[in-house]
């Protein structure tokens, strides 16, 4: 996706104050400030559906990188059912869920993938739509489509809610992108921080005291 085409929210001026919408009251001292509000990034999610239910025609397998991507997978699957339905263009899918785990070597990354190899084998022909919640320095993602690409499916195309701003980044751009982010660490709509924060709608960035409170 030509980058133009991103929502930029790198900008201090996007951050809204914690004080302008609701967060749980758990989080109340865990949280900087709001990049992007939960109503914001559900109508993102509508357009990307829309642009997906465009350009693709043949049935879709579409793989769910957990956990962080789940709800934004989640999102993404009802308003394709939803657009599917009223257009009268309809796409038939199946759903895949993926445990991605990535390994720094001296020179490169590796990735282990929690389905069997059966599993992997099926995917031999196949459209496959990846949805993944944020691409950082997009090793991860280069490493796990060259590991797919070796079961011959017949297209990969991945789309990212976020993708972050980063001199780190190795140049990856998914197909499909919601939001340009700054380089900062960010949790909500299911990115976590050491397994907190995925209860939070909005996509927030975490503070100093969050960080303490949930190291491990
Ligand atoms: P990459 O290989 O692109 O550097 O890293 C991708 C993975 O790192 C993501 O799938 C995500 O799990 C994690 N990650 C990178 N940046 C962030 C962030 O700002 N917040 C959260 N919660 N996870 C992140």
């Amino acid at each position: 996706m030509d980058p133009s085409k991103w929502i930029d929210v790198t900008v201090d001026k996007n951050h809204y104050s914690l004080d302008h919408f609701v967060i749980p009251k758990h989080y109340d001292q865990d949280l900087s400030s709001i990049l992007i509000p939960h109503g914001v990034i559900m109508d993102r999610v509508q357009k990307l559906a829309r642009l997906i239910v465009d350009e693709n025609d043949g049935p879709l397998v579409v793989c769910c990188i957990l956990k962080g991507g789940h709800q934004y997978f989640a999102d993404l699957i009802n308003c394709i059912k939803k657009l599917t339905t009223t257009r009268g263009h309809s796409i038939p899918l199946s759903l895949e869920f993926i445990r991605v785990k990535s390994y720094q070597n001296d020179q490169s990354v590796d990735v282990k993938i929690s389905l069997t190899e059966n599993e992997l084998k099926d995917f031999e022909g196949k459209n496959l739509l990846i949805v993944e919640d944020i691409i950082d320095t997009g090793k991860t993602m280069v490493a796990l489509l060259d590991r797919l690409q070796t079961y011959k499916p017949k297209d990969i195309k991945v789309t990212s809610l976020l993708i972050k701003k980063t001199e780190r980044s190795n140049g990856y751009i998914p197909h499909y992108v919601g939001f340009a982010i700054p380089d900062a660490f960010v949790v909500g709509y299911a990115l976590d921080y050491n397994e907190h924060f995925r209860d939070l709608d909005h996509i927030c960035v975490i503070s100093d005291h969050g960080k303490e409170a949930y190291a491990v």
